[in-house]
């Protein structure tokens, strides 16, 4: 009888649960439900760095904004330059960065051109100072070898005057700082940084600096979320540890709801019976997605609970960062108005064995190095059960074996997925 049971239940041992949905469905079905934040704040460009641009921004100038040079050395015109035979050239002045030569440069003469100083009339060409050789203070040789418009910047060629220069939806980084600085601008406008709310749920869970009792743990999972919450650059909203009680837990709920775009709890989504969370999902909100193909990390909620978004991830440790990375990183994304970005993956020869089951995908946890011919490779970190944290630690990527895959020999090609680096 009890045997008829375990086979009729779908349980979170199951191997083959025809009712969990790929990983890929189920990040499609989320990113379907998300809508960009659509609030908007001009901040100084200091503010705005990895800050999500909520305005194309269009170059009023060109960059550089005058044709000048490359090199130290002397501008002349091309078609001065020497043929065969090397040519004696008198030297009529300087031209340096912020005080330009002002008169104009004829046959037979040069002008002595410091590197970013603009291009004086009748010069298109400089001639490195390394390939001059000087006569007097004011005669020079050049010796044949050299093209017309060698060692010179022309005016736009970096930054054209109109074009866009970064659009909208871009995370600014530290070079976009530099571009937006180059074309004179001192404030963006940048969509409002997502608020993130999120608590632990378990009685078994105590804050650091309590003793802790028989079948007590510390509570880490708020921890590596808060790690992975400022890598994304929201703002976070840490509401604690709530106990396994239907009352403490619809109170969390509302007070997260009501000042997150985002709400994420860690614990309780699974059938046991302290697992609330889906319970309440349903009576307060609209549940979307529960199970998921997926080792370790399922089961996972994906909701909505009042305006906010909900996410109720595992309680294991090491399947709230895998379902964090796969599902929560991308919504996030999305949320802040960067569209959906796939995170950056590759293939790699792998130095392990890896032992996997058909019919769900995996994410194991690896180390990407250089072997001693030079060539990337990933091995594992060795036991890669869920409730071990430091495995994660000690990896630098996932190992993506997919649904369909049976294992994997040391030599293999294998996918990977280096943590927090996004297309
Ligand atoms: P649950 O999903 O609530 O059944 O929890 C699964 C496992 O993860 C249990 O062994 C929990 O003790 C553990 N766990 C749950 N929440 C946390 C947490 N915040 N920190 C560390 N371990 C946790
Ligand atoms: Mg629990």
């Amino acid at each position: 009888m009890l045997n008829d049971k375990i086979k009729i239940l779908a349980s979170c041992a199951d191997h083959d649960d025809s009712e969990a949905i790929s990983v890929e469905t189920a990040r499609q079905k989320i990113l379907a439900k998300i809508s960009s934040i659509t609030e908007t704040e001009k901040l100084s460009l200091h503010q705005s760095l990895n800050r999500v641009l909520a305005e194309d921004i269009v170059s009023t100038i060109n960059v550089p904004g005058h044709t000048n040079s490359a090199m130290d050395g002397y501008a002349l015109s091309g078609h001065d330059l020497p043929g065969t035979a090397p040519q004696q050239y008198s030297v009529i002045g300087t031209s340096f960065a912020g005080q330009p030569f002002k008169d104009t440069c004829s046959t037979g003469q040069c002008v002595r051109i410091m590197t970013g100083a603009v291009m004086p009339a009748g010069t298109d060409t400089v001639v490195m100072q390394e390939h001059i050789k000087k006569l007097t203070d004011t005669k020079i040789l050049i010796a044949s070898g050299h093209k017309t418009g060698q060692n010179v910047r022309q005016a736009g060629e970096d930054i054209s005057k109109d074009s866009v220069v970064l659009k909208k939806g871009h995370s600014i980084q530290a070079a976009d700082l530099g571009v937006i600085a180059s074309i004179g601008i001192a404030e963006v406008k940048l969509y409002r940084q997502p608020r993130v709310a999120f608590f632990s749920t378990g009685d078994e869970l105590r804050a650091i600096g309590d003793t802790l009792d028989s079948g007590d743990i510390y509570d880490s999972n708020r921890y590596s979320l808060y790690g992975m919450l400022r890598q994304l650059h929201v703002e976070i909203i840490d509401l604690g540890v709530v106990k396994d009680k239907l009352s403490d837990l619809r109170e969390a709920f509302k007070l997260a709801s009501d000042q997150a775009d985002l709400v994420i709890t860690t614990g309780g989504v699974s059938v046991g019976e302290a697992d609330f969370v889906k319970t309440i999902l349903q009576e307060m909100g609209e549940m979307h997605i529960w199970k998921i193909a997926m080792k370790p990390g399922r089961p996972i909620t994906f909701g909505e609970l009042g305006n906010a978004l909900f996410f109720g991830l595992p309680g294991n440790p090491v399947s709230v960062m895998t379902t964090f990375y796969q599902f929560v990183s991308p919504a996030i994304q999305q949320l802040s108005g960067q569209g959906a970005r796939a995170p950056l993956t590759f293939d790699v020869l792998s130095d392990s064995t890896l032992k996997k089951r058909r019919g769900r995908f995996e994410c194991q946890r690896g180390i990407l190095s250089r072997n001693e011919t030079g060539q990337l490779t990933v091995c594992a970190t060795g036991k890669q059960g869920s409730g071990m944290l430091t495995s994660m630690s000690r990896a630098n990527c996932l190992i993506l074996l997919a649904e369909d895959c049976d294992g994997i020999n040391a030599g293999d090609s294998v996918t990977v997925q280096p943590f927090n680096t996004y297309l």
